[in-house]
């Protein structure tokens, strides 16, 4: 087969109808999914519509549920109210009113994505980043902040349908001040750029986001990631785009500077591995030295069943790339409709973990990014007589919480760490006790180093 260079075509929602059409769903089906592309984002594209949708398999299909509206993503009463109104063609500001309404109601901020953690340099906040963790800074690179299309599940729902104040990016103008503030801070080993997506970013101006990091007195940076759902959203972007090329070789320079590169791509379905272009991407990416780590939320109906995450899994390392994190999805947006409780979730990666081979067990486990750290849920045991969940961070703003070992009483019904509840007192200091988590940690109580 000879390698074709489609130019990116984008379907958005006043497409619906036709490729609705398509797979033959009837009128009431097109106006529910209307009305929910009417309250949450969509986007999607050519690539994803012909070569990841299985379209005998609708509405099932787990790519077509990953990125095409759902009539489950709001409440029966809440899709009545905005399919009635497109229905009788009600006037715009009535629809914008009824619509922002429901919005409001969907937590825009989950823990820590707007005002928390970001530092500042001459008394001034750093535009598009935010230092929570202390060997690593995350990083929006302003024209970053879309992607080749949007997963249902999005927890950056928010910004996509315009909501106000909820945008994180850097502003160019930052640059210096930015540059000024990594110097400085040493302890800083790891920069993850994220988004949106980076690499919906022309090659020229990641560069400049990226080249100044290269800096030889930033020698004390040691790793750049990028967070990715283009491998598998739009491989042509590291394959035959007209700056694909070009990509190729800015991944060289950071190689060449002496980083280690990863490239953090968001996988959610086995599926999205199986085309002919993304194996061509991830060959492409491979041979200039970066690494490629996998990750993806757990969501119901989309990836909740031990056997996706084992071929999963199975196939990201046959591809050469690494299974880095499956994480839980944030309590935002849609959330009942991908929801899966934490104790579903563990029997999931659990069974998925103990069927592949000991390479593909990185995963660590369901993790939940929470305003104190990753939490990743190890597992239910019983503690004394008590039915428990045993918990450990990952990551932690206070680095003294890393890697200790704590628990919840046993909740098959918890989806959130908000959810639980500390199994004993010493467990109490592992919760965020404060309204206000941007207070300094307040760790009176049992010392971290003498639990038990
Ligand atoms: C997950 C995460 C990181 C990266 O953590 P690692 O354990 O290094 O993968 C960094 N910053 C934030 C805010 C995160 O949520
Ligand atoms: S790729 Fe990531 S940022 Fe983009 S829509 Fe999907 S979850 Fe959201």
């Amino acid at each position: 087969m000879g390698e074709s260079s489609p130019r990116f075509q984008a379907f958005l929602p006043r497409h619906l109808g036709g490729l609705l059409e398509r797979c033959g769903a009837d009128e009431e089906t097109q106006l529910l999914t209307r009305a929910v592309a009417a309250v949450l984002p969509f986007k999607t594209n050519q690539y994803i519509v012909d070569e990841l949708i299985d379209w005998s398999n609708i509405p099932d299909d787990p790519i077509f549920r990953l990125v095409f509206p759902q009539p489950d993503m709001l409440a029966p009463i809440e899709l009545k109210t905005i399919a009635e109104l497109i229905r009788s063609q009600a006037d715009q500001a009535t629809l914008t009113a009824a619509v922002r309404k429901i919005q409001a109601g969907m937590n825009a901020h989950p823990a820590g994505q707007t005002d928390l953690n970001v530092p500042e340099w001459d008394g001034k906040p750093l535009s598009g980043v935010q230092h929570k963790y202390r060997e690593t800074l995350l990083y929006f690179p302003r024209q970053g902040q879309t992607c080749h299309a949007y997963c249902t599940y999005c927890f950056r729902w928010a910004q996509f349908v315009g909501i106000p104040d909820l945008k994180i990016a850097a502003e160019e103008a930052d640059a210096g001040r930015l540059h000024a503030y990594l110097r400085s801070h040493t302890e800083i080993s790891d920069i993850l750029m994220t988004g949106g997506d980076p690499l919906i970013m022309s090659t020229e101006n990641l560069s400049r986001a990226i080249e100044p990091f290269l800096h030889p007195d930033l020698a004390h940076i040691s790793t750049i990631r990028i967070g990715t759902k283009a491998l598998t959203y739009w491989p042509y972007r590291f394959v035959t785009d007209r700056d694909a090329d070009d990509l190729m070789r800015l991944f060289e320079r950071v190689k060449a500077a002496g980083k280690h590169l990863a490239l953090m791509a968001h996988v959610t379905h086995p599926r999205e591995l199986e085309t002919a272009a993304v194996h061509r991407a991830v060959q492409r990416v491979r041979a200039t030295g970066a690494v490629i780590r996998t990750q993806a939320p757990l969501v119901r109906t989309i990836n909740d069943h031990a056997s996706v995450w084992r071929d999963l899994w199975t196939r990201t390392v046959a591809l050469d790339a690494v299974p880095y994190y499956m994480f839980v999805e944030r309590d935002t947006g849609p959330r009942h409709y991908f929801e899966v409780p934490l104790v579903r979730g563990w029997e999931i990666y659990r069974e998925a973990v103990s069927t592949v081979t000991g390479l593909a067990r990185t995963v660590r486990g369901p993790s939940m990014s929470t305003s104190l750290g990753k939490v990743v849920v190890d597992g239910v045991t019983t503690v004394g007589d008590q039915p428990a969940l045993a918990l450990r961070y990952l990551q932690a703003r206070d680095p003294e919480m890393v890697g200790r070992p704590f628990f919840a009483s046993y909740d098959d019904h918890a989806a959130w760490v908000t959810d639980l509840r500390p199994l004993t007192k010493t467990d109490l200091p592992f919760f965020d006790q404060s309204a206000d988590v941007t207070a300094p940690l307040s760790l009176s109580g049992p010392s971290f180093g003498h639990r038990r």
